[in-house]
């Protein structure tokens, strides 16, 4: 059966790309399409989608209430623990995309983790949840190199250092002595660099995202993944490391 699925912040560029990419693909069904009230969307139906689609609304309870599977959510941080509550509270499995998270909107994915499986990522590309993975031994490999995460984005993203540069911070075994350096220009979809710095040498790893499909790709195949999973909180690595559960499983 198709993955019921809600998109929210689906009048802004990334909820937009995934709703296109899910109405394009038979593993989906899209039951809900959501903006923040006021938002110039509501109402509209996304080009591209046809009459079949949901227009988008900002009626999260009621869309979680169409027999949604999933809700999907790329869109402000302070909307993440509203979309986590109402995820729980209707028992819907929940991925957040949303960056720039505090400790309160930290404290509600925990809450809701104990009632729905819950995916919470700063970056859903393959290539950038493959860095996560390896980066502890590179850095281990070079013990005593200094190490800085550069980062570049388009000039509207809000939170910076990004969220993917903060969980590379995150998987190496000293993040206190990270430095960061963010870069706003443009319309760059994002690109981080990894770099150890010794005397005489330095390594440099970097992710470079070509466009936002591949955060698409990874929220939709994390989606499919996290359906019909046991309460609690996952990773990206987690949806990579072992295959999805076929729907009726
Ligand atoms: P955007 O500004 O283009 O779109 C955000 C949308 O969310 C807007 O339409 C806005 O009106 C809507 N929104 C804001 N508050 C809302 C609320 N309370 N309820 C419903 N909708 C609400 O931004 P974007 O470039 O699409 O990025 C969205 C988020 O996704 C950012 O936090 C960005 O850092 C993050 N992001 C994550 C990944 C990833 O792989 N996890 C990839 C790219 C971007």
């Amino acid at each position: 059966m198709s993955c019921r699925l809600v998109v929210v912040g689906a009048g802004g560029r990334m909820g937009r790309l995934v709703a296109l990419r899910a109405a394009a693909d038979p593993a989906f069904h899209l039951v809900g399409l959501i903006d923040r009230p006021g938002h110039a969307s509501l109402g509209t139906r996304l080009d591209g989608l046809g009459e079949a689609a949901p227009a988008i609304s900002d009626d999260l309870r009621g869309a979680l209430a169409r027999g949604a599977d999933v809700v999907v959510e790329f869109a402000l941080a302070p909307a993440s623990a509203g979309t986590a509550d109402a995820a729980a509270a209707a028992g819907v499995a929940c991925l957040i995309g949303t960056t720039g998270h505090d400790d309160a909107a930290r404290a509600a994915f925990d809450r809701a983790a104990a009632h729905i499986p819950l995916l919470v990522a700063a970056n859903m590309s393959i290539g950038i949840t493959a860095l996560l993975s390896q980066l502890g031994g590179l850095a281990r490999a070079l013990d005593g190199f200094d190490v800085a995460i550069v980062e570049a984005h388009h000039a509207a993203k809000r939170d910076a250092p990004s969220g993917t540069a903060l969980a590379l911070g995150r998987a190496l075994p000293d993040p206190a002595a990270v430095r960061y350096s963010s870069i706003r220009a443009g319309s760059l979809p994002g690109t981080h660099t990894v770099l150890f710095a010794g005397t005489g040498e330095h390594v440099e790893v970097t992710h470079r995202a070509e466009s936002r499909e591949c955060f698409a790709a990874g929220a939709l195949r994390a989606a499919l993944w996290l359906r019909g999973r046991p309460a609690g909180c996952y990773t990206m690595q987690d949806v990579l490391s072992s295959p999805t559960v076929p729907a009726e499983a």
